[in-house]
């Protein structure tokens, strides 16, 4: 099903010295140390950790004896937990990294059906478009806020925009509600999305679709009604996702929205002027590399560089890879670009925000660093 058609396909340029050389020492490296570049033991006691840590924080919210500002509080790690899952577990899972046998990553990748995602939708979205053309505007859809935001200089500018390194925080918090309400059945409606083509779900892709829905409305909402008002589940179920919304959007956003990452564009022949690995380490920005907490919850994607060269390898190797990585660039002279920390990486992409915001003759006139 993965194949974008439709719109003039974009052709980078042949591969050349530098992913071989890349993949040589990479594979030399599993070598050396033995280890499997999927199906780590680090992973499942992680996925146990965090589907643990999300049934706690759940019975704390819907099924403990508990005063009603603990029921509140529990909902923020909730969110978390949410997020968590679909950093580590869904992530990797969906581009076949979790595991070596197949039918076992196809299982844990349902872990996004049950938060309330598709999954077979999100394979189009994140595997396909983004992991193809990465900030190539028009071709990946995950710079494509339509009318509420702009996130490339070809996008159109409305006055709005010039408030959008303020408002956007709030958007974050709201796409969760929106990706389980609207995106999925939306983009199965139309069979696209954004400019693409996408297959519709069939058989059963479309009974994991609805199965999925209905898992996660019982679980929102069915269950949790039992016990609490409808409305006060309303609002649990609200605020952990905005919770959510933001951890997810925040940490996909800082790897490539930002003021340090390309947007390349193709020529009129819709050629590309970098081989299709150079393309990712150009619009790809690592973030926080030292922080092993963040880099535990985050599933790697802290290491998105790595990710983005190498999607079938599971992100507890990241960080050896990145040393690799980062050497093969400096040889090849490809800016590897990393921010030292997590929030340096917030403020890049509130200065990226704002600029993008301004009109595009404004923003024309001042240089990125200032903006
Ligand atoms: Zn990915």
């Amino acid at each position: 099903m993965q194949s974008p058609s439709d719109s003039p396909a974009v052709k980078f340029s042949p591969h050349g010295d530098f992913r071989r050389t890349l993949r040589e020492r990479v594979d030399a490296y599993f070598a050396r140390t033995g280890l499997e570049p999927r199906g780590q033991w680090a992973m499942y006691i992680k996925s146990v950790v965090l589907f643990a840590w999300f049934g706690l924080a759940y019975s704390i919210v819907v099924f403990a004896p508990v005063p009603f500002f603990v029921r509140l509080l529990a909902v923020i790690p909730l969110g978390l937990a949410g997020a968590g899952i679909g950093f580590s577990v869904m992530h990797d899972a969906g581009h076949g990294s979790y595991s070596k046998n197949s039918k076992f990553n196809q299982l844990m990748f349902y872990s996004l059906d049950f938060l309330g995602g598709s999954s077979y939708v999100w394979r189009f979205k994140h595997n396909t478009l983004h992991h193809t053309y990465a900030n190539i505007e028009g071709h990946d859809d995950d710079i494509n806020m339509g009318i509420l935001g702009r996130l490339a200089e070809g996008q159109r500018h409305v006055a709005a925009h010039r408030f959008q390194h303020i408002y956007v925080w709030f958007l974050y918090g709201m796409i969760g509600v929106k990706w389980h309400f609207y995106d999925d059945f939306a983009t199965w409606y139309a069979g696209r999305l954004g400019d693409r083509e996408m297959p519709r779900p069939r058989g059963k892709d479309a009974v994991a679709l609805i199965v999925g829905k209905l898992v996660f409305l019982s679980v929102c909402f069915v269950i949790p009604s039992f016990f609490h008002h409808i409305g006060w589940v309303i609002l649990f179920y609200l605020m952990a996702a905005f919770v959510e919304g933001v951890a997810l959007a925040v940490v996909f956003q800082l790897a490539h929205c930002v003021e340090e990452a390309d947007f390349p564009l193709p020529d009129e022949a819709m050629r590309m002027q970098t081989d299709w690995a150079t393309h990712q380490v150009l619009t790809t920005v690592d973030f926080a590399p030292n922080n092993r907490l963040l880099s535990w919850y985050v599933g790697g994607l802290n290491f998105q560089i790595e990710h983005h060269l190498f999607p079938k390898i599971t992100h507890v190797h990241y960080p050896a890879i990145a040393e690799i990585v980062r050497e093969t660039c400096n040889e090849f002279a490809i800016p590897y670009r990393v921010q030292p920390t997590f929030f340096g990486g917030v403020r890049s992409h509130y200065r990226f925000l704002r600029r993008m915001g301004r009109t595009p003759e404004a923003g024309a006139l001042l240089p990125a660093a200032s903006a």
